[in-house]
């Protein structure tokens, strides 16, 4: 017996839900790539990119995935032997120094937690340290998927800063770009790197690096610069070049209209709905505690992320059989936990194109699967949702 004929609803960090309107942009013939005004789409797409980064910068688009961003960032900087620092607060910022690792870079972990945000402090003591300068680059993440911590990127670049350390910050915005605020130019950071299937409600396959004038000093003399990712190479005149061979036409298209729906909204629109369907998720998630099985994987809600939240489960019960009862049976697809988390939790995601409709459906599903399988928790946790929502959504 299941309810699961009708709209299946995708409630993973990534890849998100990806809006009609987006995919029927890429319902096209493929036009040459030579067309007059082709260059135009490739310049509105650079342009916005910068606005969403905040920055005066450059920006870059890759035919990658958020991975190859991230070895564009780090090939474009740095050279084989040198030393970066990787601020840990889940898996994705070691992730990325592991790449490093395998680039022929020496990377250190900043230890950190995979349940607090990464301390401002810490990171200015750990480069006062450093008084030969040996640490050229810094990698953190805005938001860890994993973890679904959110790192105060402005008071790290602040702490960085106050330290007159000269390595560059480099930040993970890949779960966060477009779900919350990010202020490059204002929080100091030197590159940023983000990707199109979370926030920005694309297909995947698509990356981009931002770069500010201190990254591009950095570019001169980087050995570990290769052919494909270069920006220099990718700041050539001729358009092929801005994606070293063909662009991705229709994944273009699509972004092209992602973009429009985001913008037309206003990003402060965009980061108020995820503000309010995170919050809506913690007023379920602080209910469902209550029954002291589930519990949030990060206390402290100011360091919660606005694109997902990691709920553990406790007491000897794991997600398996709430995650498979909630496809199979509603066709509700909910995140499972990774890396170290991995069988111990659930990931609900908020991000993208997602409503109120949306999320009370997903959260409404998790909440039958609790009662079906008995597993203890406190019950009302949609209507706490609603609640929380009704009273942030007034009617004008
Ligand atoms: C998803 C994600 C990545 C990896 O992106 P891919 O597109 O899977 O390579 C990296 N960092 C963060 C924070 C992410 O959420």
């Amino acid at each position: 017996m299941s309810v699961r004929t009708g709209r299946e609803f995708l409630s993973i960090p990534g890849p998100t839900n990806i809006p009609d309107a987006v995919l029927n942009a890429m319902h096209q013939p493929a036009i040459d790539i030579y067309q007059k005004g082709f260059p135009l789409l490739t310049d509105s797409l650079l342009a916005d990119l910068r606005a969403l980064f905040q920055t005066k910068g450059k920006s870059f688009i890759y035919i990658a995935n958020g991975h190859g961003a991230w070895e564009a960032a780090l090939s474009n900087v740095l050279s084989h032997g040198e030393k970066i620092l990787v601020l840990e607060s889940g898996l994705f910022a070691n992730g990325w120094g592991d790449m490093g690792a395998t680039l022929g870079l020496d990377v250190e972990v900043l230890p950190g937690s995979w349940q607090e945000a990464v301390k401002p402090e810490a990171v200015a003591e750990r480069l006062r340290q450093d008084t030969n300068h040996e640490i050229k680059a810094i990698l953190m993440v805005q938001v860890d998927t994993a973890s679904s911590i959110v790192n105060d990127v402005e008071a790290v670049g602040k702490a960085i800063r106050s330290t007159d350390h000269p390595a560059l910050f480099m930040v993970d915005t890949i779960a966060s770009l477009g779900t919350m605020n990010f202020s490059m130019d204002e929080w100091s950071v030197d590159v940023a790197v983000s990707a199109a299937q979370k926030g920005l409600m694309s297909p995947p396959g698509l990356s981009f690096n931002a770069v500010n004038d201190r990254a591009m000093k950095a570019h001169e003399s980087a050995n570990l610069r290769t052919a494909y990712w270069d920006w220099t190479a990718r700041m050539g005149k001729v358009h092929y070049q801005k994606y070293c061979g063909t662009p991705p036409e229709h994944l273009l298209f699509a972004l092209r209209k992602s973009l429009d729906i985001l913008l037309d909204d206003g990003m402060e629109a965009v980061a108020l709905r995820h503000r309010l369907l995170a919050g809506a998720t913690w007023a379920a998630v602080s209910k469902w505690a209550e029954g002291e099985v589930l519990q949030f994987n990060i206390p402290n809600p100011a360091e919660r992320s606005f694109a997902v939240t990691t709920v553990l489960f406790e007491k000897g019960y794991t997600p398996e059989n709430l995650l498979d009862y909630c496809d199979k049976k509603c066709a509700v697809i909910v995140g499972i936990g990774i890396g170290a988390l991995d069988g111990k939790a659930m990931r609900i995601a908020h991000m993208g194109y997602a409503n109120a409709p949306m999320l009370l459906g997903t959260l409404g599903a998790i909440e039958m699967g609790l009662k079906a399988l008995n597993i203890p928790h406190g019950s009302g946790g949609v209507q706490a949702a609603i609640e929380f929502l009704a009273e942030n959504v007034p009617p004008s």
